[in-house]
C-alpha cells in the first residue's frame, strides 16, 4: 500500500522512534509545530476516525496518554496540545489516522480557534440530531 506512515512503521522510510508497541508507532513529526512534536499511529492501517477499529484507536489514545507527560518534561514544555485531524477540510493530509502530541510553551504564538455566537435554539436542534443518531 503506498501510504507513508505505514512505510514508517514498516521502516521502508526512516523515522526518529519514540515508542513502540504490539499495536502502535510512536515517532517525532518531520516538520513540528513545535519542539517535541510527535505523532502516535496505530500500525494498522485506517485512514481516519471513521475508519478506525475501536481496537487500534483505544491502544493509539493509551499510548498518548503514557507518552504525552515524558514529551512535556523532555522538552520543558508547559502544556500539551492533542490533536487528530479527520478529513482533509479539518486539514487532514496523511491518511493514515494519527494523533499530534504538541508540546506548548509560554508565548510561542500559538492560537487555538475561536468560538462564536449561537442560539440557544441552535443549540438544541444539534443536540437533538446528534441523540437522534445515536439511537438509531
Ligand atoms: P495531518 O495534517 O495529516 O494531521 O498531519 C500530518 C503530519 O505528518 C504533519 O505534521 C507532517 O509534518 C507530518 N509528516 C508528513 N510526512 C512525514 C514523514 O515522512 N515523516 C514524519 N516524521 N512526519 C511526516
Ligand atoms: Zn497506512
Amino acid at each position: 500500500m503506498d501510504c507513508v506512515f505505514c512505510k514508517i512503521v514498516k521502516g521502508d522510510i526512516p523515522s526518529y522512534k519514540i515508542y513502540e508497541n504490539e499495536h502502535v508507532f510512536a515517532f517525532l513529526d518531520i516538520n513540528p509545530v513545535n519542539k517535541g512534536h510527535a505523532l502516535v499511529t496505530p500500525k494498522e492501517h485506517a485512514k481516519d476516525l471513521f475508519e478506525v477499529s475501536e481496537e487500534s484507536y483505544i491502544e493509539t489514545q493509551k499510548a498518548v496518554r503514557l507518552l504525552a507527560p515524558e514529551i512535556k518534561d523532555a522538552v520543558g514544555a508547559c502544556g500539551v496540545n492533542i490533536m487528530q485531524n479527520n478529513l482533509p477540510c479539518a486539514g487532514q493530509v496523511v491518511e493514515h489516522l494519527h494523533v499530534h502530541i504538541i508540546p506548548r510553551f509560554k508565548n510561542d504564538g500559538h492560537k487555538l480557534w475561536h468560538g462564536s455566537a449561537v442560539s440557544e435554539q441552535e443549540l438544541n436542534e444539534i443536540a437533538n440530531n446528534i441523540t437522534s443518531g445515536l439511537s438509531d
